[in-house]
């Protein structure tokens, strides 16, 4: 297939590569990030994206994401796709893909989970809203990328998914590491506590797949000092494009909004920018009530 990929930094770059290396033609653009090996490198957006059957992109935020599309639609030819992999607000991924609609153009938001080492193993998860037919044409892209392709409906959808899931994960992380915090003043041993807590209602993947606790479950960022993994700014990022979701249709989300003030606290008035975003656990064990 005839590719252009637009935005080729941390995530951008290796799920390109992996595109080129299964035999598709990838044109990429960045005006900042070189060109990984395999992918031919153009000198514009519009360059990337003319004549491509897919053009993907992978972006900061839904301000560039505008920008981008406003200069990749001229380029593209009627019927071609416009897949959006970047994790933008909902009314971004919409407005963009009704200018694409406009014009003939299919348009899909497809944002991932699986970070990094997802982009470099091919192991992503895609999130995707749009219409059938663009979801077929990219789903054999979404194989070589990922492992998983879920179509979750029309336009926007993929964003809302995404969100929702990181707003669950972001509370759910947060009163983890507070209970182990708890915990540890309750003199309760800690591999005891996540042998209990795995096994009962009060599970998790934060506990049981990403244990915030070093040296008890299964390898995780805490036992590499807590760097990311999942920094706890891009966390930031997702639970506020939560939070202006739920702002947009006027829906109550408590829990949502105190995790993201209390990671805003974290990234932004303490020490826990550049790293993971379990790193509440020994942000809890310093504290006290007040
Ligand atoms: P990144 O900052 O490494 O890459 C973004 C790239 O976009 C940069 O190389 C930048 O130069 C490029 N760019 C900016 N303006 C551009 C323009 N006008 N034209 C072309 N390229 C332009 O970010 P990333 O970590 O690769 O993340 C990309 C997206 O994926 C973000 O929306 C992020 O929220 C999402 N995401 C990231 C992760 C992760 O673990 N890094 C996980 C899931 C989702």
């Amino acid at each position: 297939m005839k590719i252009g990929f637009i935005g080729l930094g941390n995530m951008g770059a290796p799920m390109a590569a992996n595109l080129a290396a299964a035999g598709h033609a990838v044109t990429g653009f960045d005006p900042a990030a070189p060109c990984p090996e395999g992918v031919t490198e153009a000198a514009s957006v519009s360059e990337a994206a003319r004549d491509a059957e897919v053009v993907l992109t992978m972006l900061p935020n839904g301000e560039i994401l505008r920008a981008v599309v406003a200069e990749a639609i001229p380029a593209m030819s009627p019927g071609a796709v416009l897949c959006d992999c970047s994790t933008v607000d909902v009314e971004s991924a919409r407005t963009v893909a009704g200018d694409a609609q406009a014009v003939g153009l299919l348009a899909l938001d497809a944002p991932v989970s699986g970070g990094v080492g997802g982009a470099l193993a091919g192991t992503l998860t895609f999130m995707v809203g749009g219409p059938e037919a663009g979801f077929a044409t990219v789903a054999p892209l979404f194989e070589v990328m990922g492992q998983k392709a879920v179509h979750c409906g029309g336009a926007g959808a993929g964003q809302s998914a995404k969100i929702c899931n990181n707003m669950i994960l972001g509370a759910t992380m947060i009163v983890t590491c507070e209970a182990f915090a708890l915990a540890d003043k309750l003199g309760l041993d800690r591999q005891k506590m996540f042998d209990v807590v795995s096994t009962s209602s009060g599970q998790s993947w934060s506990m049981t797949s990403y244990c915030p606790a070093p040296g008890v479950g299964p390898q995780s960022p805490a036992d590499n000092g807590y760097a990311p993994g999942f920094a706890a700014e891009l966390m930031l990022k997702d639970l506020r494009l939560a939070q202006d979701a739920a702002a947009m249709v006027d829906a109550d989300t408590p829990l949502g909004r105190a995790a993201a003030e209390l990671y805003a606290t974290f990234v932004e008035a303490e020490d826990g920018r550049g790293r993971d975003f379990s790193a509440m656990l020994p942000r809890f064990e310093g504290r006290g009530r007040t």
